[in-house]
C-alpha cells in the first residue's frame, strides 16, 4: 500500500480487516473469496471523463493495494440511453488507465442485464412478503402524493392491494400487456419518511424498449436503486463507493439488502455502500450532458478531442495513464465536496514526464538566421543528450548549416532591458551549436524582420575546449533550414478562461477559451520524423508535446501541446 494515498476509506478498511468482517466468504462454486471487493459501475450511456479516473483509480486501486479485486461492471438498466459503443470505449479506457479485472485466472466483467431473471425473481418475492405492490396511479398523482420534505406524502390507494393481485399484474407488465408507465413496481416502505428515497420508491417500470444486451426480451426494466445493491451483492463487494449525491439512497441500498437476506435471496455479510466527494476540476467541465453539446454544436472536435476532459480526449491530449494515476493520488479521497485547480494535473503531467520524455528541439514560431561567414552547402554534426539526467539513454545528432530556423522572439532589433538574445552587436549560443554575433536583419517592404544576420566563432562549439572561452548570457535553439522537419504542431490550452465555468447554472459556452487550440507549421529536430503515435517529447523551452495518436502518419507526425513547461496560469 502507498502511505501517501491514504485516505478515509483505507482506514474503513483496515479496521474491516482487523475485524475479519469479511473474512471467510466463498463464492457460490465454494471459492474462497477475498475480503475486499471493490466495483467500478459505469452506465454505459456516454464517454468516461476525469471525474470517472477519480473512482477507476479508487476502486481498483483499493482491491491491489488490499490483495482484493475490482469489478468493472455495466450498469445497463436504461434501455434507451445505452448502446455497445459506450460499452466498448469505457473498456478501452479502463484498460489504458492501467487496470483490469482479471483476478484468480477469471475476468471480473459483469452487465447488471444479466441479473435481469434474478432482480425479477427478487421483486416477486418482495410482493409475496408484502414488502412491494404494484402501484396503478398515474405519474401525476404519483407525483402529487410524493408530498415534499415539509409534508409526508400519501398513501397511494393501491397500497394494500393483496399480493396475488400485485404478482398477476407483475407478470403481465412483464408480458407487456400494458402501455410504459401503466403501471409500476415499488417497495412499501414509508410514505411519511423524512427521507424521500423511502417514499415507497419505484423498483420496476415499464418500457417498451430496444435494450443492447437484452434486445427485446423484457419490457419492464428494473430501477437502478434496487439494482445496485442487488448487483453487488451477487457479486460479493465488500465495499461499495459511490459519489456523495447517493448518501441519501443509502437507507434503501440497505434496506433491499436486508429485506432479500432475510428471505435467503442474498448471503451475509452484506456489502456496505461508502460516500466520497466527486471530482471537480477547474476550467473544466464534467457534466455528461454538456460535453455532448461540445461535440453536438461542433466547438470541439468529437469526444476525444485533446481539449475534452473525457478519458479519449485527455489521452489524445497526451496525458500518461501514470500521470492520471498520480494525480488522482495527490488529490486523495474526501467527505467533502471541493474544486481541484487544474493545475494539479498539469503538475502531475509534468512530474511524469520530466523524468520520462526524450528532448527534441522545436522552432515553433519560425525566423530565419543566416549565418553569414559559415560556408554555403556545409554541415558540422551537432549532438545533444536524448535526456540531461540520463547519459546512458545516449544522444541524438543534427546538422547545423548556414541557414537555420530561430524562434522570432529570440530576436529584437531594439532589446528591452534584460533581453540577453539576438539583437545587433550581441552574441548568443546556439544550443549545441556555436557562438554567433549579431550582425543585423532584413526587412521587407512593411518593416517586418524577414531575416536575421550573424557571425559565427569556429572554435565555440559546444563540448570543444574552445567552447569554453565564450560567456554569453543567451541560450537559443533552432534547426537547420535544409534539414529541419516541417510539422503541423497544436498548440492546446485549457478550454474555459473561467476556473468554474458552468457554476451556479451560468453559461457555460461564454466561458469558452477563444485561444485553447492553435495550430501553427513549425519546424522541428529531424530526428523526430521517425516519432510514432503517442511517443512524447520534450520540446525544450517549450513544454511536453506528443505525436497526435490518430492523424500522425509515417514519417510525418502531428504534434499535439500537452502542457507548456511551466504554469502559465498561476495565480
Ligand atoms: P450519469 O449522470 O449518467 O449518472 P455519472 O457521471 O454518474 O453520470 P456513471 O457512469 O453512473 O456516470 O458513473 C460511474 C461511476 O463513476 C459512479 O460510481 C460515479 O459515482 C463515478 N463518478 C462519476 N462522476 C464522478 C466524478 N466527477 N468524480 C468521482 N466519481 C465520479
Ligand atoms: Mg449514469
Ligand atoms: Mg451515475
Amino acid at each position: 500500500a502507498n502511505p501517501a494515498a491514504s485516505n478515509f476509506v483505507r482506514g474503513i478498511i483496515e479496521s474491516d480487516l482487523a475485524s475479519g468482517h469479511y473474512a471467510g466468504r466463498h463464492d457460490a462454486q465454494g471459492q474462497p473469496l477475498p475480503q475486499v471487493i471493490t466495483r467500478f459501475p459505469p452506465e454505459p450511456n456516454g464517454y468516461l471523463h476525469i471525474g470517472h479516473a477519480k473512482s477507476i483509480c479508487l476502486n481498483f486501486g483499493l482491491a491491489r493495494d488490499f490483495a482484493g479485486r475490482c469489478h468493472l461492471r455495466f450498469d445497463d438498466t436504461n434501455p434507451e440511453k445505452e448502446e455497445q459503443e459506450y460499452v466498448d470505449t469505457i473498456i478501452d479506457s479502463v484498460r489504458w488507465l492501467g487496470f483490469d479485472w482479471q483476478s484468480d485466472g477469471r475476468e471480473h466483467l459483469y452487465y447488471a442485464s444479466d441479473y435481469f431473471p434474478k432482480l425479477y425473481e427478487m421483486a416477486q418475492y418482495l410482493i409475496r412478503a408484502g414488502h412491494a405492490y404494484v402501484d396503478s396511479q398515474t405519474a401525476e398523482e404519483m407525483a402529487a402524493n410524493r408530498g415534499s420534505f415539509a409534508e409526508p406524502g400519501k398513501n397511494s390507494p393501491y397500497r394494500d392491494r393483496p399480493a396475488e393481485e400485485s404478482l398477476d399484474l407483475f407478470s403481465r407488465m412483464k408480458a407487456g400487456e400494458f402501455r410504459d408507465g401503466q403501471h409500476i413496481l415499488r417497495a412499501k416502505i414509508d410514505m411519511a419518511s423524512p427521507n424521500m428515497n423511502l417514499r415507497d420508491p419505484a423498483i420496476y417500470r415499464i418500457r417498451h424498449a430496444h435494450h443492447h444486451r437484452t434486445g427485446d426480451e423484457w419490457c419492464i426494466y428494473p430501477m437502478y436503486d434496487y439494482t445496485h445493491p442487488i448487483s453487488d451483492a451477487l457479486e460479493n463487494i465488500s465495499h461499495s463507493l459511490c459519489t456523495l449525491e447517493f448518501q441519501d439512497h443509502r437507507p434503501f441500498y440497505d434496506w433491499v439488502l436486508e429485506r432479500l437476506a432475510e428471505g435467503g435471496y442474498l448471503q451475509r455479510p452484506l456489502p456496505h455502500q461508502y460516500e466520497f466527494a466527486r471530482l471537480n476540476l477547474t476550467y473544466a467541465i464534467t457534466s455528461k450532458r454538456k460535453l455532448l453539446q461540445l461535440v453536438e454544436e461542433g466547438i470541439v472536435d468529437g469526444w476525444d478531442d485533446p481539449r475534452m476532459p473525457t478519458i479519449v480526449g485527455i489521452r489524445r491530449r497526451g496525458y500518461t495513464p501514470e500521470s492520471l494515476q498520480l494525480f488522482c493520488e495527490r488529490i486523495g479521497v474526501s467527505k467533502a465536496d471541493s474544486w481541484i485547480d487544474m493545475s494539479i494535473l498539469e503538475g502531475a503531467l509534468r512530474d511524469d514526464l520530466d523524468a520520462k520524455a526524450p528532448r527534441a528541439t522545436a522552432v515553433l514560431n519560425p525566423l530565419k538566421l543566416i549565418i553569414d561567414n559559415f560556408p554555403e552547402g556545409e554541415t558540422v554534426e551537432c549532438s545533444a543528450p536524448v535526456h540531461p539526467h540520463h547519459p546512458e539513454r545516449g544522444n541524438r545528432n543534427f546538422p547545423i548549416s548556414r541557414e537555420l530556423w530561430i524562434e522570432a522572439e529570440d530576436f529584437m532589433e531594439t532589446p528591452s532591458k534584460g533581453y540577453f538574445r539576438l539583437f545587433p552587436g550581441n552574441k548568443v549560443r546556439l544550443r549545441y551549436g556555436y557562438v554567433v554575433e549579431c550582425t543585423g536583419c532584413d526587412k521587407d517592404a512593411n518593416g517586418n524582420v524577414v531575416a536575421v544576420h550573424c557571425n559565427y566563432f569556429a572554435d565555440s562549439k559546444s563540448g570543444t575546449e574552445g567552447s569554453a572561452n565564450y560567456k554569453v548570457k543567451g541560450n537559443i535553439h533552432w534547426v537547420s533550414t535544409a534539414h529541419a522537419l516541417q510539422a503541423e504542431v497544436r498548440l492546446y490550452d485549457r478550454l474555459f478562461t473561467d476556473p468554474q465555468p458552468d457554476a451556479g447554472g451560468r453559461d457555460f459556452k461564454a466561458a469558452l477559451n477563444p485561444d485553447a487550440k492553435t495550430v501553427v507549421s513549425a519546424y522541428l529536430e529531424p530526428g523526430l520524423a521517425a516519432a510514432l503515435p503517442e511517443d512524447r517529447f520534450q520540446f525544450e523551452r517549450h513544454g511536453y508535446f506528443v505525436a497526435d495518436r490518430v492523424d500522425s502518419k509515417p514519417g510525418k507526425p502531428v504534434f499535439n501541446r500537452i502542457a507548456t513547461l511551466k504554469d502559465s496560469w498561476g495565480k
